[in-house]
This record gives structure tokens, sequence and C-alpha cells, in this order.
């Protein structure tokens, strides 16, 4: 009989789960969905392997207050119903944050759940609800193999001076590093990589991730070399509501100057600010270039510039750059922005085919230009069952 695996990646406000065939491990899921505006309105939508929207009247009407737990309780029985006979033999879960002692998929017990939540104040928008979904799927189906796959794992290749910060030694060696997000986003590209470069995958790439979180990653070989993302995933680009790289001494003034404690300052940095603190109109990309607010316009040129500046301060870490990489909603769909920034990196010798970019070609460089730039869609769920595949029995 068919085993299927079932993947979950619970955000605050969004909780989106794929299911994949054991026997095939076909990199597309035989079903996936989402659920939408947890806390809020929430909705549910699921689609079969040909994106054929699935049925979902049993699930139309949800609780405002529904958290993860309630939902992960809906999912299983509606997806009961849908995969018949087909037993779910492990869970596997995106987690945003493995700290130092988590480099590898694992399964989880008791006591490396409890290690994990040691980690939520580094990633609070995100390990909680990671690990609430963990504590769900424990709840309802005891005794069912779950297992971690980790954001910060792909970043372990990197060298001991990329995930230092300049800080006295006493705090790297308690754990103050950076250590990257988007690993399994990372993950995913690198293994595509041969089918579009061929050769040249193995040589120096810088994958852009661009959604509603954005980071870059510097590769060589298909191996992390660097990334913008740190201890956190606060830093490095500007994103929907978070501000990015920052000088510290802003967070000083915020406490010195202006009395705010860190309550106040978390929340003003991980969900005020980005492109919504900028444009003060909203967080998505595709709202903001249908908005005629100069404001709007003026945050999609400061997320372009800024992202055009990293990237080129990640060059050094890779001697050079063969190509370059668009990924995730932004870097998939966004025309516009992709054009901006590659239009600042002229100077790498990168020339954009405008006529492919526009029309969201795969390859959207000119044959002649020294920097081959792809869209490619990403797919950390297929990277998270095949963990799970390799993992299990
Ligand atoms: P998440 O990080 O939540 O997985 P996504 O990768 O789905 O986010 O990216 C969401 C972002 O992609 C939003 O800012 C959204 O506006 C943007 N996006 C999606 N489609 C388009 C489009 N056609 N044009 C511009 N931006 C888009």
């Amino acid at each position: 009989m068919t085993q299927v695996l079932l993947t979950l990646n619970a955000g605050s406000s969004s909780l989106k789960f794929a299911v994949f065939d054991r026997e095939t491990l076909s990199e597309t899921a035989q079903i996936s969905g989402k659920f939408t505006g947890i806390g809020g309105a929430p909705a549910f939508t699921a689609r079969d392997e040909t994106g054929a929207p699935l049925d979902n009247a049993e699930l139309e009407t949800i609780n405002a207050d529904a958290d993860h737990e309630q939902l992960i309780a809906r999912l299983f029985d509606w997806l009961e119903q849908h995969l018949g006979q087909m037993p779910l033999e492990a869970v596997g879960h995106r987690v945003v944050h493995g700290g130092r002692n988590f480099s590898v998929p694992t399964f989880i017990n008791d006591e490396i759940l409890q290690e994990l939540e040691l980690l939520s104040p580094l990633a609070p928008l995100h390990q909680p609800h990671n690990l609430a979904a963990i504590r769900a799927v424990a709840k309802w189906r005891p005794g069912l193999p779950q297992i971690a796959c980790f954001d910060t794992s792909f970043h372990r290749t990197q060298s001991r001076t990329a995930q230092l910060f300049a800080l006295p030694r006493a705090l790297s060696d308690e754990g103050v590093v950076r250590y990257g997000f988007h690993g399994l986003s990372y993950d995913y590209i690198a293994g595509v990589l041969p089918q579009y470069l061929g050769d040249c995958a193995g040589g120096r790439v810088i994958v852009a991730h661009l959604g509603n979180g954005a980071s870059m990653c510097a590769m060589h070989d298909r191996k992390s070399v660097a990334t913008s993302m740190g201890f956190t995933a606060l830093d490095g680009l500007m994103m929907g509501r978070r501000c990015g790289t920052l000088d510290p001494g802003v967070v000083l003034y915020l406490m010195q100057a202006k009395g705010m404690d860190a309550t106040e300052i978390e929340n003003l940095l991980y969900r005020k600010s980005g492109l919504l603190g900028v444009s003060g109109v909203s967080n998505n990309m595709q709202v903001l270039q249908q908005s005629d607010d100069p404001h709007a316009s003026e945050a999609i040129d400061l997320y372009c510039f800024r992202a055009a500046s990293i990237l080129a301060g990640l060059v050094p870490s890779i001697g050079g750059l063969d190509a370059l990489v668009f990924t995730a909603g932004i870097g998939e769909n966004s025309a516009l922005v992709r054009k901006n920034i590659c239009d600042r990196l002229a100077w790498l010798g990168l020339e954009l085919d405008s006529a492919e970019n526009a029309r969201d070609a795969t390859c959207i460089s000119q044959p002649q230009s020294l920097v081959k730039v792809l869209v490619l869609p990403t797919n950390e769920e297929a990277v998270v069952a095949k963990a799970c595949q390799n993992l299990l029995p």
C-alpha cells in the first residue's frame, strides 16, 4: 500500500502543507494547500498534483480564533477523507532555527523540542509557530514520527570567518554568530542548478530568495559560502515587514532617547518596518507595484537598492559571479524588481534581456552576459519530504 509523507510549514498567519508519495517521491506534491489568515479570518485552500482545486467544503467554516493546534486537527480529518487508504508515515516540519546543535534533519522528541524552544527568541516570527505545529501533531497523532528540517543547516559549510561577528570572542563562543536562513530553499535550488547551468553549477552563484522574508546566499560548488541573514532572520535585505541590516546605533537611540523597551523595538523592527514601514501602504510587493502612492515606489526602489548593495557585498566571498538566481514570490514573479536590481549590477558584466525578464522566462540574461541570470521556482516542501524519506527506515 502506498505510504505518504506530510510536510508542514507553520508561520504566524499561515500554515502550508503538502503530501508526498513515498514510493515515487516525485517533487510534485500529491496534495498541497494552506490555511491563511490565521488569527483573523482563516481560510483553507488545497489543490491536487495537477494544480486543480480540491473540495474544501468541510473546511469552509473555521472559527476566527482557531489556533495551529485546532487547524491541524481539522487538517488531519480532511486529509483522512482525501487520502483514503494511504497511511501517513511521518510529518516533516520546516523549522527556522536549528542553532549550533542541529545541522541535519532530526527526529523530534521531547528533549529536542525543549532545546528548540530555547531558540525562539532568535526567530520570534517563526520558531514559536513551527514548534506549535510539532506539539499539535504530537497531541493529535501521538507516535507518528516527526522530523525537523532546519533553515540554518545549509549554511554550516561556511568558514568560521563568514560566521563570525566582530564581537568579543566570549560572545561568539556562546553562540552569538551568523547562522543564516532560507536554507531549505537554497538546498532545493542548489540541487536543480546542474539542470540549468551544466558544469557551471559548481561555479560562483548567488541565489536571491525574495519572498515575504528575503535573503541571499553566495554559493561555490553548490555549498553556502556566505549569506545575508545573520544571528536572526532580521538581518540583511529589506523585507515585507522587517528592516534588514540596520546600524545598531539606531537600536541604542530607540532605547536611550525614545525610552522604548525590547518588546516595542522587536515589534518595530520585525513587524512595522521594511516595505510596510517605508511605504505606509502594504508589506505586499504586488500591492505596492499597483499603487500610485509615491511612498510605495520609494519603498520598492529602496528594496532594490539594498538588494543590489548586499549582493555586491557577497561577491568577494566567492571571488566573482557566474550566475544569479531569483526565487520565491517576488523573485519568481516581479519583473520590475528583477530589472531594478539587475540594472544596478551592470558593472559586473550582467546584461539583462528585458523581453525575457518581462515574461518571467527561466533565463533572463542576454547570451553574451558575463553573469547568467535565472528565475527558478523554489520547493522547500520537496526538500523536507526528501529528508524524511532519507531518515525513515
Ligand atoms: P513567503 O515568504 O510567505 O513564502 P512568498 O515567497 O509567497 O512569501 O512571497 C510573497 C511575496 O511575493 C509578496 O510580497 C507578494 O506580493 C510577492 N508576489 C507574488 N506574486 C507577485 C507578482 N506577480 N508580482 C509582484 N510580487 C509578487
